[in-house]
């Protein structure tokens, strides 16, 4: 049973970015060998800290084939370490075992940390009791490892961000027999709250000065109780002039920042690489060249036919193992027939029971009709139900 009250449902917050990259190709009936499921981040590593993974990709690359055969990709990460993406759950767990390549080096192969993981926002009204721990521990069981609660410290807001292992979101979250629809969690970009610089924050700040978060001015710094700078010079902020403060979300800059932070998840780039993909494309924008012509959306055109192509080949699957499935279906019919051919009428003689049973029917419509008939002769009416007898009665009660 499924109790109604505290059902939360939210269709305005709807996913709007970083499109289901990670989800399933094919929807779980048609995957009959697991390979189209939704992504698992993993990282192979030298066993120990010092060792390295061999420099012939070659060596890494047949080590894996041997082990589990294809993956859906893979790339070495900066520190050279191996980030393998597999959308089937047996390879997962067979590369996870994985412990030697084939060159004899020792390796570990775990989840990815930070890769195989994903979030998103959702609201719950009957929990405000529990603390985030508690509810960590019981929707584990869906995949949650974090729970965290938006809003000021203290606060028992409803709204929560939620992390999930696995690289894809699940439309709901259960808390016991509350479902509650997820929303897109979009990070907001990382700011220092000492310069206001973007990419960093205030622990790796390498500003001379503390700056005024609402003028932007390297004055003394004086703080009220709540922590809020205490400031009479009127906001300015430092990234483009404009009257408020640094940190404000309404400032160009943020939008920006915001839009680099959406290309880094949407098309699963590093912060570095999102960066200048974004000044790349600013400065095409900007230098009069068409914008979609460099990368942006002329590339989204090619991305989304190849997108179309890919979707093309998908159904071309799906629908070639449906017909195989209908084949086999009906193999097992035709020698379901075969086997006990005098309980069954054949299909000639059922057709005629179909077609003796459907002139009964027609028998009784046109006897139906022809009594309805007379009976509107009767009244001298037209086919009028009892519903307006009764109305024209009240108004003959009203006169
Ligand atoms: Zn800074
Ligand atoms: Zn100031
Ligand atoms: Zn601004």
């Amino acid at each position: 049973m499924v109790r109604k009250k505290g059902v939360q449902s939210d269709p305005g917050g709807g996913s709007t970015s970083s499109p289901a990259l990670n989800d399933r190709t094919l929807p779980e009936w048609l995957d009959n060998q697991g390979e189209h499921g939704p992504v698992t981040v993993l990282l192979m590593a030298p066993e120990h800290r010092k060792g390295k993974l061999p420099n012939n990709p070659f060596v890494i690359a047949k080590s894996v084939k041997e082990q589990v055969g294809s993956i859906a990709a893979a790339y070495r990460d900066k520190d050279g370490h191996l980030v393998v993406k597999v959308r089937c759950a047996k390879k997962a767990a067979k590369l996870l075992q994985m412990k030697e390549l084939i060159d004899g080096t020792k390796v570990t192969v775990t989840e990815h940390a930070r890769l195989n993981q994903a979030k998103c926002i959702t609201t719950c009204h009957t929990v405000e009791d529990l603390s985030e721990e508690e509810l960590t521990e019981e929707l584990a069981d869906q995949g949650v490892i974090g729970v965290h609660r938006l809003g000021r410290k203290g606060g028992k807001s409803a709204t929560m961000v939620i992390t999930l292992r696995g690289t894809v979101v699940p439309k709901e979250i259960f808390f016991g027999f509350d479902r509650c629809s997820t929303r897109t969690y979009k990070q907001s970009p990382m700011q220092c709250f000492r310069c206001f610089g973007y990419g960093h924050t205030k622990a790796r700040c390498s500003a001379e000065q503390e700056l005024c978060r609402n003028c932007s001015k390297a004055h003394a710094i004086e703080k009220d109780n709540d922590g809020k700078t205490i400031c009479t010079a009127a906001a300015s902020c430092i990234h483009c002039n404009g009257a408020h403060s640094p940190t404000s979300r309404t400032c160009p800059k943020y939008a920006e920042e915001e839009e680099i932070n959406e290309i880094r998840t949407s098309e699963d780039k590093s912060a570095r690489e999102a960066r200048r993909l974004f000044l790349e494309r600013k400065a095409a924008a900007t230098s009069g060249s068409s914008y979609a012509a460099v990368t942006g959306g002329g590339n989204s055109d090619a991305k989304q036919l190849d997108n179309v192509k890919k979707e093309l080949e998908r159904t071309k699957q799906a629908l070639v193992l449906a017909l195989e499935k209908v084949a086999k279906l009906k193999e097992v019919i035709k020698q379901n027939k075969k086997s006990k051919p005098s309980e069954q009428a054949t299909p000639a003689e059922q057709t005629q029971v179909e077609s003796e049973s459907d002139m009964d029917v027609e028998e009784e419509e046109k006897r139906k009709r022809a009594r309805q008939h007379s009976s509107d002769e009767q009244t001298g009416e037209d086919d009028d139900d009892d519903d307006d007898d009764e109305e024209e009665e009240d108004d003959e009660d009203n006169k």
